[in-house]
């Protein structure tokens, strides 16, 4: 997916679109050097977890997908397609220090071209972000409409 703007109408909606963006890192993956990181932007309840339980869903994570806020970090395994492929989804609203992270084993993880890595407010650690990472920003228009824009670095 190319970066692009698009509305959403429903939660599902933001759920299939986010299936079209694991489409595309898919093909991406084959010849990475590292992980797929993605950092989602938006206010509280605009629709980052929604996004990304579209694409641990689009990925074959058979759990249910929650906000990992009290863990901070939660791994699924993936499978079909994705058999072999790591997802993890990082939640940093209460991070308050980048070392948090570290010591959950931020570096190996992002150095793993098996690994997808989902970030929900990425800001809070923006100091070791990566260049190369995908920005994916859900801003809410009203109570059911989304945009969501792609910003591939
Ligand atoms: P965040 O993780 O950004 O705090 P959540 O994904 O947990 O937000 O919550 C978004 C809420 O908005 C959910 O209750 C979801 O059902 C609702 N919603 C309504 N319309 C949409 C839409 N178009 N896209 C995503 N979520 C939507
Ligand atoms: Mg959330």
């Amino acid at each position: 997916m190319e970066n692009s703007k698009k509305i959403t109408e429903s939660a599902e909606d933001t759920k299939a679109l986010a299936g079209e963006l694991a489409e595309g890192l898919f093909d991406r993956m084959e010849n990475a050097e590292h992980s797929q990181l993605i950092c989602l932007w938006g206010d509280l309840g605009a629709g980052k977890t929604t996004f990304a339980q579209g694409l641990a869903k689009a990925m074959g994570v058979r759990g249910v997908v929650n906000s990992p806020t009290f863990l901070i970090m939660k791994k699924y395994d993936l499978s079909g397609m994705w058999k072999g492929y790591n997802l993890f989804h990082f939640d940093c609203y209460r991070v308050r220090d980048v070392q948090e992270i570290i010591d959950l084993g931020w570096e190996e993880i992002l150095s793993d071209p098996k690994n997808i890595v989902l970030v929900e407010w990425p800001l809070k650690i923006a100091e070791i972000i990566p260049a190369y990472k995908t920005d994916v920003e859900v801003l809410s228009l009203d109570e059911d409409r989304r945009e969501i824009a792609f910003k591939h670095f």
